[in-house]
């Protein structure tokens, strides 16, 4: 049940399967904002957002999108990358403009003939039929992935986090996107407060059961300047250390269905912004760890899906 003796469906693996290439993503900031700082949908943003921190220091909102992409494309070059390149629109919300300057940008994107496609990070009521018919037909030339914040299914943790949005706007966005050639991604934080890990499965598994393509899995992480640093300076938050997160994570990828691709499972911030965790392992060794650990299990992705579930006899080890 595991692909190639591989613990879980990772991004990366994805892209080579599709293309039988490596493919790199390259940060965007194409100047865009969002609904929920600028006063539409609300001021003052999520609770935990200092998007800078989020975002890629590499994209740069002064460059146009050609120049971020020569740019990432050379840095990709200083390491003897050989592949190609997926066009991430990262900060803020990318679809938050009229479609006319949403096709000028996302197009400027793809005239780079290294570029085999778009990724697209957005916010479920930032979309409509008009922008999801231009990236359907994106999608039937190039690979196109809509990404959508999402943080948990939960209605009192939507509210808490000043989400701006209920998830059924999320529910609304990914059925009208689905069957049209775009592949889905939602994000989830895992650690958000109030909630305990019966409500995380609930989040995993409803993203199962709506088939979404893919999934972006983030730890609760502190950043300098925003509402979050507040509460948690009040000791109203509480914070995985790295063995919690590990066993929750490899959790999730137990019952997470083998189809759905991984894109991440830690978050990434910049370090000159992070208040909390700081934990004393990288990424990289966190990441070993969560295979150290289904090795150790031997298990795998979806291996408690309910609906796959096997008593598989064979040794992953
Ligand atoms: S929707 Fe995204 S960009 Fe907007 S405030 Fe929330 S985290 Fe920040």
């Amino acid at each position: 049940m595991c692909r190639n003796n591989k613990r879980y469906y990772s991004f990366n693996k994805f892209l080579r399967d599709w293309f039988g290439f490596r493919v790199e993503k390259i940060s965007i900031d194409a100047g865009f904002t969002c609904p929920n700082r600028d006063g539409k949908t609300g001021y003052g943003g999520c609770i935990y957002c200092y998007n800078p921190g989020f975002v890629s220091p590499l994209s740069d909102s002064r460059k146009t999108v050609r120049q971020q992409i020569e740019l990432g494309k050379s840095r990709q070059r200083k390491k003897k990358f050989k592949g190609k390149y997926l066009a991430y629109f990262q900060a803020f919300s990318n679809t938050y403009a009229p479609v006319d300057t949403l096709k000028r940008l996302y197009d400027d994107a793809l005239a780079d003939e290294e570029v085999v496609g778009i990724s697209i990070g957005t916010r479920p009521d930032c979309v409509s039929e008009e922008v999801i018919s231009l990236l359907e037909d994106y999608a039937k030339k190039y690979m196109v992935w809509l990404e959508y914040g999402l943080q948990s299914i939960h209605q009192k943790t939507l509210k808490f986090l000043n989400r701006g949005h209920d998830y059924g706007q999320f529910e609304y966005a990914v059925k009208l996107a689905q069957n049209r050639g775009i592949f889905i991604c939602a994000h989830i934080i895992l650690g958000l407060p109030g909630e305990g890990e019966d409500e995380i499965h609930e989040t995993v598994k409803k993203i199962g059961d709506l088939k979404i393509d893919g999934i972006k899995i983030h730890h609760l992480q502190v950043v300098k300047g925003t509402v979050l640093e507040e509460k948690y300076r009040k000791q109203e938050i509480k914070i995985f250390s790295p063995d919690e997160y590990i066993e929750l994570v490899c959790n999730l990828i137990e019952i997470l269905p083998p189809r759905i691709v991984i894109h991440r499972l830690i978050g990434d911030i910049r370090p000159d912004l992070l208040i909390a965790p700081r934990w004393d392992l990288s990424k990289t060794q966190i990441l070993e760890k969560i295979n150290q650990e289904l090795k150790q299990r031997n298990t795998c992705q979806g291996y408690f899906a309910d609906y796959e579930r096997r008593d598989s006899g064979s040794d992953l080890r």
